[in-house]
């Protein structure tokens, strides 16, 4: 069973049923003050954290005295932008007395399924994560129409992890782990330890019960597995109302945990080496010695650009006798790559008009 103490990279989803009260709507403080000393912990053993935290429809809708009943979507939409507020700030509260910064980091579906914007997203959590903040992250659920919205934490926080390149994913729920049956249904039920394959039985196992409060029952749980195991991120569901819910877990508290396939790094080359590339950027004799060093692919390099392709999108590199090196992710067009081909970092601007981002493919978003 993994172990929070060997992981690098550690993404938390906190269910709303765990922060808010059922009974009154209040935030959960005296518990949220012990998840902050958890988080503490961890950012103390060197370890980065990600924090995606439902909650801000539950708390939006104490305040503004909605019904506990199924709400309209206008009006999860207004709860939501109450309560966010309330929540962002509960979460600054109980950390800065650690030392610890947080960020509001809202999203919604379109941030991970178009290209150009989840390199965006991905790269302002990574500075985040550099700058050692703790992204507090929800979906942004104000904007997201049904049409277009997560609707749940699950997926939106196996998303996350994948993002970041998460090596582990702790669902914080009000179960406390994946079972044969619905506990509370089937007094035969028996829960998972470990599961190493999401194979259709453990599927057909999946209920569909949420608990009120959340969105997300045992299917979307095991989709957010799903997401995350294959992108090399390891995960486990575990009750997390206790104190110190992390430290529990650490500790040996009752949780499935589903198995890793693969590692992250691993995860993305294969993925980033899957994608059609659309165009080819061919490099001269330095550009490829630095690309195998393991540099970023700059401009200066660039001796043609075929194609056509737009940000984020993946292109074939290739060295002066057409010989094929490997794929990336392009952080500029093929247009623009054509107009700033072979020139130095520092006159981009002035051909551009804008000033010039770091590389043309970055190095993270390579497959040699
Ligand atoms: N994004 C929703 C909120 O913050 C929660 C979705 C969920 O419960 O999974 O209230």
């Amino acid at each position: 069973m993994a172990s929070l103490t060997s992981a690098r990279r550690i993404v938390v989803k906190i269910g709303s049923a765990l922060l808010v009260d059922r009974q009154t709507g209040a935030l959960r403080s005296d518990w949220l003050k012990t998840l902050a000393e958890d988080v503490a912990w961890l950012k103390g053993l060197g370890k980065d954290v990600v924090l995606v935290s439902s909650g801000s429809i539950a708390l939006g809708r104490g305040v503004l005295g909605l019904p506990r009943t199924e709400l309209a979507l206008e009006q999860s939409q207004a709860a939501a932008a109450v309560g966010q507020i309330r929540l962002a700030r509960a979460y600054e509260e109980v950390l800065a007395p650690h030392g610890i910064t947080t960020a509001q980091v809202l999203v919604t579906l379109e941030d991970s399924a178009d290209r150009p914007r989840y390199l965006n997203s991905r790269a302002t959590l990574a500075q985040l994560i550099t700058l050692s903040v703790v992204p507090i992250v929800n979906e942004n659920d104000t904007v997201a129409t049904d049409e277009i919205r997560f609707g749940d934490n699950d997926r939106l926080a196996a998303q996350i992890a994948v993002t970041v390149g998460a090596d582990q994913l702790i669902l914080l729920s009000d179960v406390d782990g994946f079972y044969t049956a619905n506990p509370s249904q089937d007094a035969t039920a028996t829960r998972f330890e470990v599961i190493d394959e999401i194979t259709p039985e453990i599927e057909a196992m999946a209920g569909d019960a949420g608990s009120g409060l959340s969105k997300g029952g045992m299917k979307t749980k095991l989709m957010a597995a799903k997401t995350a195991t294959t992108a090399g991120c390891a995960m486990a569901i575990t009750e997390g109302s206790a104190l110190n819910p992390l430290r529990a877990l650490e500790n040996g508290a009752q949780a499935t945990w589903f198995t890793a396939q693969t590692d992250p790094q691993i995860a993305r080359k294969r993925w980033i080496a899957a994608i059609k590339p659309r165009g080819t950027i061919t490099l001269d004799a330095g550009a490829v010695q630095a690309l195998l060093s393991g540099k970023s692919l700059l401009p200066a390099g660039v001796t043609a650009v075929t194609g056509t392709f737009g940000r984020g999108d993946a292109v074939a590199i290739s060295d002066a006798n057409g010989h094929t090196l490997g794929h990336g992710l392009a952080r500029y067009t093929s247009e623009e790559a054509k107009r700033i081909r072979g020139l130095k970092s520092q006159d981009i601007e002035a051909v551009l008009g804008y000033p010039a981002r770091a590389a043309l493919i970055h190095r993270d978003d390579m497959a040699l």
